[in-house]
């Protein structure tokens, strides 16, 4: 959005962890992880207007502090 809106480059984001006192980390960015976070947005998009769910994780250890584990397919 602020390459779009804005016209800039841009090689960074920032994410902040809310459960450890909001402590803010830099993360560079490259054109391939926008290049990744459009096909996710896609996928989410297909997903949604689309109506089904997507698969499990094979990766279980991923489950266990997952918000959603109660009601995944
Ligand atoms: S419980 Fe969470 S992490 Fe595990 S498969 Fe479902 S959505 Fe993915």
């Amino acid at each position: 959005m602020i390459a779009d809106n804005y016209g800039l480059k841009v090689n960074r984001g920032f994410v902040c962890h809310t459960r450890s006192n909001h402590l803010v980390k830099e993360v560079k960015l490259s054109d391939k992880d926008f290049e990744r976070a459009i096909a996710m947005v896609n996928a989410v998009l297909d997903i949604i207007q689309k109506g089904f769910y997507p698969e499990a994780t094979k990766y279980k250890a991923r489950c266990v502090d997952c918000t959603y584990r109660n009601i995944c397919v």
